[in-house]
């Protein structure tokens, strides 16, 4: 059947609502250049649903991680503890200010940090916790923001993937002091390319507005509290673009529709190929009875490095792009520079080659659905 030939792509980025027609709003409005009225009404709709202190857009969740990073003081000397099943963004906020990335393994069944052993990992010179919720599970937030509290060290939640998701009912991105989420055009909600830090400590909210527009205080002179603003502190472009919020309003305004959707093909991958995970072939997704997640990604454990790319090729071959993801930072570069070799984190390793994601995208139907499946269950019956 023609349709069967085309291409399942690993992502697609779609349109929801008004994206276009806010777009042209922001443009007649003629305020293009950022923090206007499609980027206040982003802000307090988040502030409001999560109940934040103060959330700032950004141009991306990278720039986010990196105002949080500087917010937490770090500087030659520190350390900080974070996963090395991450993107590359988290670690970069923290070696760029010259402080040490303390990789931590993370857990066989959610993927996450393992918070049993984030204390032992924990010295004097311990100034942070940066914490991923992998595909949007919760990583035990109760348990990392008590050690924080206890060492009096920062926590950070690299919420990228985890708008929406909540663990005890509370939802993600407001347990750290600071959290950042990402708008990346294959996250959940997106803009092509943004992102958000959530401010919850309202200590900070003062120096994080510095930092995000320039090292002035333009925010202050907006609300008319100074009369010019200056340059206070050393600060980033951190403000994106009208056109950028006009977008993700848009977006916004259909959360519930974009969750709702992606629950739906979730469970659907999830009942499908519950029969081949039954018969021992493959490990579905997994989250703690305490973790309500946001459907971010569906991912598959196999057997091996071999078995995986395997089943990558097999699937490449019928026209559908799935994906591996992380390679473990710690055996980069970058983490070979600061002392880490393979062998360090054996769950890290070990889970991240043998990961494999499965197209997922808000428009993704369920003909493609079943024909992802079918190609899955076809790889077990004929092994290659
Ligand atoms: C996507 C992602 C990022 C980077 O987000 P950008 O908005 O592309 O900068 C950082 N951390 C994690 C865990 C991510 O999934």
């Amino acid at each position: 059947m023609m349709s069967d030939l085309r291409t399942i792509p690993f992502n697609r980025p779609f349109v929801v609502g008004k994206e276009l027609d806010y777009i042209a709003q922001a443009v007649r409005q003629g305020n293009l250049g950022g923090e206007g009225s499609f980027t206040q009404r982003c802000c307090r709709f988040l502030e409001t649903r999560y109940g934040m202190c103060r959330v700032l857009l950004t141009p991306s969740c990278t720039t986010a991680l990196e105002i949080a990073a500087q917010l937490c003081e770090l500087g030659p000397g520190d350390e900080v503890i974070l996963p090395a099943f991450t993107f590359v963004s988290t670690a970069n906020a923290v070696a760029r200010l010259g402080a040490r990335p303390v990789f931590v393994d993370i857990r066989e069944d959610t993927l996450n940090l393992d918070e049993r052993l984030v204390e032992r990992a924990m010295t004097p010179q311990t100034k942070a916790i940066f914490a991923v919720h992998y595909a949007g599970v919760a990583c035990e937030p109760a348990v990392l923001a008590s050690l924080a509290r206890a060492h009096q060290v920062r926590l950070v939640e690299d919420a990228a993937q985890g708008l929406e998701s909540r663990f005890d009912d509370r939802p993600l991105g407001t347990w750290g002091d600071l959290a950042t989420f990402s708008f990346h055009e294959t996250k959940n909600v997106h803009c092509g390319q943004g992102g958000a830090l959530c401010v919850n400590d309202p200590a900070l909210v003062e120096r994080a507005e510095y930092l995000h527009d320039k090292g002035t205080d333009r925010a202050r002179f907006r609300r008319g509290e100074v009369a010019a603003y200056r340059w206070v502190d050393l600060g980033t472009a951190g403000v994106p673009s009208e056109l950028t919020a006009a977008f993700l309003w848009a977006q916004l305004e259909h959360l519930e529709t974009i969750s709702r959707r992606r629950r739906t093909m979730f469970e659907y991958y999830a009942l499908r190929l519950a029969p081949l995970e039954q018969a021992g072939h493959l490990r579905l997704p997994r989250s703690g009875p305490r973790s309500a997640g946001n459907y971010h990604l569906f991912y598959l454990l196999l057997a091996d490095r071999a078995q995986r790319d395997a089943l990558l090729a097999s699937l490449a071959a019928v026209g559908i792009h799935a994906v591996f993801h992380y390679v473990p930072l710690h055996t980069s570069p970058v983490g070979a520079r600061w002392g880490y070799r393979a062998g360090d984190l054996p769950w890290t390793e070990s889970l991240s080659e043998r990961l494999l994601r499965l197209p997922l995208f808000f428009e993704m139907t369920t003909a493609e659905q079943d024909r992802v499946v079918d190609a899955v269950a076809a790889f077990f019956r004929h092994p290659r």
